[in-house]
């Protein structure tokens, strides 16, 4: 199964991912960890990347779109996969449909997690990541609102919504009850 996951910052998608890539049996790809990853290697990409997610900036699309292409080339991924956060832009969007246009191959689905702001502020407060001020997480909400939530449209056809407020077993078994189902 190929999936899409996207939600504000804070809505649980990394917790979910988890989840899912373990009950669906395809690999979890989070951009953000492969950020992480390359900061933490001190790679050039994760030298060019740091200074946006020390921001709450999206990494320039041609880097990001560069990375991902790498990684679904790898064998793991041709059954199935998930992804994290990306596509977070239109253009990304593109970007991953002509990767999967060349491998003949197209999404399942694509997963909405929705959480009121107050609630994903909340969450990441308390979840203490170097990137997580309140300053930096409300920009990340702002990018989002702005530059992501017009994927919602983009990919009105396979989207499937679910709430992400609730035990995190419930939210899994919400977001699974929907993938069971024709879009
Ligand atoms: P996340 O772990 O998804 O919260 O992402 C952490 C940070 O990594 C974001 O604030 C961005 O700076 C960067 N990032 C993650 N995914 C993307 C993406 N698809 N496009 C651009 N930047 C990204």
């Amino acid at each position: 199964m190929r999936l899409v996951l996207i939600g504000p910052p804070g809505a649980g998608k990394g917790t979910q991912a988890a989840i899912l890539s373990q009950t669906l049996g395809v690999p979890h790809i989070s951009t953000g960890d492969l950020f992480r990853e390359h900061v933490t290697r001190r790679t050039p990409l994760g030298r060019d990347a740091q200074r946006y997610l020390d921001t709450g900036e999206l990494v320039p699309d041609h880097v990001t779109g560069g990375m991902v292409r790498e990684r679904l080339t790898q064998p793991d991924t041709r059954h199935g996969f998930l992804l994290d956060g990306f596509p977070r832009t239109v253009p990304q969007a593109r970007q991953l449909a002509a990767i999967l246009d060349a491998a003949e191959c197209e999404l399942d689905a694509v997963l909405e997690f929705t959480a009121p702001e107050e609630v994903v502020v909340t969450r990441l407060l308390e979840r203490g990541r170097p990137d997580d001020t309140e300053d930096v997480i409300r920009h990340r909400q702002r990018v989002y609102e702005r530059q992501t939530t017009p994927l919602l449209d983009h990919y009105s056809d396979i989207l499937l919504s679910v709430q992400a407020v609730g035990p995190v077993d419930e939210i899994a078994q919400r977001a699974l009850k929907g993938l069971a189902r024709p879009i």
